[in-house]
């Protein structure tokens, strides 16, 4: 638990979480009740029935979604889910000395003209430098789904954090597991790394380099999801839809019994043939015909065949990404 310390009302809290936005008057606030005003916002665009109808487009447009699905899914889950991420604006200029790969070229093939009978290769010495502006994103929650935590923010359409409006969708504001602080020093590190990455497309070995590092604004943004579960047939399908954009950011589905029918007829077909070439390749049949490109070729085919198999028989939903 937790005590706000503007509105003093007590409010769930986690050891682990590090800013707290109280969910009574929506004052972010370190765990010492330190206001923290960087504190913005992405607003929703799409309501529920909105969310919901927009998943269900595209759902029913998947790949072997069975054709009543639009119609026979019933949601049993809806939640709002404001996301916190640290967004942080780096300036980065790097200097560097170091060794790049290059090479001197002999005796030219008279016949041949740009192939050589001799190729020196050595290091030479390089010097550059990079100024680089990185934006950095970091997710301030530890138990997150990938794509959530991966996928792009709007951070351009950023307003400051409005309690009433989270409120209106009854929206779940999410504490941050990060502080302010933490989050800084993730961004310096990964500039660093992206500059390391810059510099070595250009050299081998790094003798010196000098970084200057600035890590300006930092903002706490939360991000609006909608966490959504339906039902179809005995099952049930869980997705994420961005409350901003209405971007299907994952999403489960069913696969019609026709699909399902289908990939197991491809699969054994395929399987068939596959094993009929590695037959063949390894002599089962008498005599050895295409030895190398019957192992390969058939050893592929099998396996696009167990493939095709398994989606068709397993029962697993499907998961498809934009
Ligand atoms: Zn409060």
């Amino acid at each position: 638990m937790a005590r706000c310390a503007f509105c003093d009302a007590d409010f769930e809290a986690g050891p682990g979480d590090l800013l707290l936005v109280c969910p009574y008057c929506g004052t972010a606030q370190t765990v010492k009740g330190a206001k923290f005003k960087d504190h913005y916002m992405i607003r929703v665009h799409f309501d529920q029935s909105e969310a919901q109808t927009t998943l269900l487009d595209w759902v029913s447009k998947q790949l072997g979604a069975p054709e009543d699905l639009a119609a026979r899914a019933r949601f049993v889950k809806s939640e709002l889910v404001f996301y916190p991420f640290w967004v942080s604006r780096v300036d980065a200029h790097s200097r560097y000395k170091g060794f790049g790969r290059d090479a001197r070229f002999y005796d030219e093939w008279p016949q041949r003209p740009g192939a050589y009978k001799r190729i020196d290769f050595f290091l030479k010495p390089e010097s550059g430098e990079f100024t680089r502006r990185y934006e950095i994103v970091l997710p301030a929650v530890k138990d997150i789904d990938e794509d959530v935590a991966n996928f792009p923010i709007p951070t351009r359409a950023k307003e400051y954090f409005s309690h009433a409006h989270a409120e209106e969708f009854d929206g779940k504001v999410l504490h941050s597991q990060v502080s302010e602080e933490q989050a800084r020093e993730f961004a310096r590190k990964r500039a660093f790394d992206l500059q390391t990455a810059l510099i070595m497309d250009e050299v081998v070995q790094v003798d010196s380099r000098h970084d200057d590092i600035d890590v300006g604004e930092t903002h706490l943004i939360h991000v609006p999801v909608w966490e959504l579960t339906y039902r179809y047939g005995n099952s049930k399908y869980r997705a994420s839809v961005s409350a901003a954009t209405g971007y299907v950011i994952e999403a489960k589905y069913p696969r019609s019994v026709t699909f399902r029918a289908a990939a197991i007829l491809s699969g054994l077909v395929l399987l068939g043939v596959g094993g009929g070439l590695l037959g063949l390749a390894f002599g089962v049949f008498g005599t050895t015909l295409f030895p190398a490109g019957g192992v390969v070729s058939g050893g592929m085919l099998s396996l696009l065949g167990l493939v095709l198999l398994y989606k068709g028989v397993s029962r697993k939903e499907a998961k498809e990404q934009l």
